[in-house]
């Protein structure tokens, strides 16, 4: 078991697919003095759609269907994004459903607090954690995968 130190400032990843993106805007905008205080990324277009509208810097990387889920993926997996805003829509298929399933994984995989809604990013801002520091406990999978490279035979 090993533990990522959480920083007070949190870098926050913010994704909303189109018909979440309202919900999630309006929970940026009343939250947008504690999350002014955060390091703030988000996809594509959800980066676009708040930060003019919300006043607020935020790192943009591509559009979750042109790889912008599986670039949140890959910092997550390198240990630079600490928590996970994803308001994920529950009644209709994405095109690119593989990635979303993906990014979700790894989530959990690498124990990163989440919110898929608004009650839990709700719950999520209040939590003293939130402004604070934290330690997160990740399972040593890595050391799993490299014992089974060295019980291979040949
Ligand atoms: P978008 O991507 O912010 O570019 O719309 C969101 C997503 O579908 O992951």
């Amino acid at each position: 078991m090993s533990r990522v130190k959480m920083e007070n400032v949190k870098k926050i990843v913010l994704i909303a697919h189109d018909s979440r993106k309202k919900d999630l805007l309006e929970w940026v905008q009343f939250n947008r003095d504690v999350l002014r205080e955060h390091q703030l990324f988000a996809t594509g277009t959800t980066g676009a759609l708040i930060a003019p509208r919300a006043r607020l810097d935020v790192t943009r990387f591509k559009s979750g269907p042109l790889g912008g889920d599986q670039q949140v993926g890959a910092r997550i997996s390198e240990g630079d994004l600490d928590i996970l805003i994803f308001f994920w829509d529950p009644l209709e298929p994405q095109p690119h459903d593989p990635d979303v399933k993906a990014l979700l994984r790894i989530a959990v995989l690498y124990n990163i607090p989440t919110a898929c809604n608004r009650a839990t990013a709700d719950f999520l801002v209040a939590s003293p954690l939130f402004h604070g520091e934290y330690e997160r406990q990740l399972e040593d999978f890595a050391s799993t995968r490299e014992d089974f490279a060295r019980g291979f035979g040949g």
